[in-house]
């Protein structure tokens, strides 16, 4: 069977400017239990393991949800503490982000965490000292950047710490990212299959990541702009019936399972 590996950003739907203060926490409905119980049931499923890569916050405020992952053997990692863009805050907020976030859930855990995921694959200017924070606070990978030039691996070793990759498809002259976020939801699943055939032909596994929030087509009112409004609606929410596809045909596995931490 073909080898896959599958990440799981855990987070709500919403931007980090709407819950920025934990006091505005109440006035969203957070479904991000009930949305991650049903990956973790579909998962079980097809007997495939997973990295779910956990907002600090998130578990903060919901650390059953770390139980359940943990009881079902995926691997629990950062996807950062606040989940703000890492390019827009200072050196000393990241390297509080990443302390924060990894405190969190080796508590929650038991274990050292892992790998770290920041927001929306952003980089701070200080790329290299971001790996050395990384190091120094006990991760041993970073799955936090796009890859810069073909899909040609998925997995290297950089500044001593592991990078891990999205998978990406050479279309229109441009360099997507098919196996996570929008290009999975909106990409026909034909697309999706030539993407992932590309990474067969050179021996390497896909890389997939999906948001629990893309598996409930009942989302909550948010005020967002048109456009994001517009990507990310339930229209739009292919995931669950994508990644099932995947499941059939892959054996996937957590970054810590490939890698052979
Ligand atoms: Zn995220």
């Amino acid at each position: 069977m073909r080898r896959g590996i599958l990440t799981v950003d855990v987070e709500d739907n919403f931007t980090c400017e709407e819950l920025v203060n934990k006091d505005d926490w109440p006035k969203y409905e957070s479904q991000v239990v009930d949305n991650t119980l049903r990956i973790l049931a579909l998962l079980k499923s097809n007997n495939a393991r997973a990295t779910f890569f956990i907002v600090g916050k998130v578990a903060e405020r919901h650390p059953e949800l770390i139980k359940y992952i943990c009881q079902d053997e995926h691997e629990i990692a950062s996807h950062s503490y606040w989940h703000k863009p890492l390019n827009l805050i200072s050196p000393r907020e990241i390297e509080e982000d990443i302390r924060m976030s990894r405190d969190i859930l080796s508590s929650l855990t038991g274990t050292p965490i892992l790998g770290y995921r920041s927001m929306g694959y952003s980089i701070p200017d200080d790329e290299k000292g971001f790996y050395t924070l990384l190091k120094e606070y006990g991760y041993a990978y970073s799955s936090s950047r796009k890859p810069e030039k073909k899909n040609n691996v998925q997995t290297i070793m950089n500044g001593n710490i592991f990078q891990i990759y999205p998978s990406v498809i050479n279309l229109f002259g441009s360099k997507l990212v098919f196996s996570g976020g929008t290009y999975f939801r909106i990409l026909p699943i034909y697309v999706i299959n030539k993407g992932c055939s590309v990474y067969q032909r050179l021996g390497q596994p896909i890389m997939i990541y999906v948001h629990p929030w893309e598996f409930n087509n009942d989302q909550p009112k948010r005020k967002v702009p048109l456009m994001q409004k517009m990507l990310q609606s339930p229209i739009t929410f292919t995931t669950e019936r994508k990644l099932t596809y995947l499941l059939q045909r892959y054996n996937f596995t957590s970054i810590k399972e490939y890698i052979g931490l």
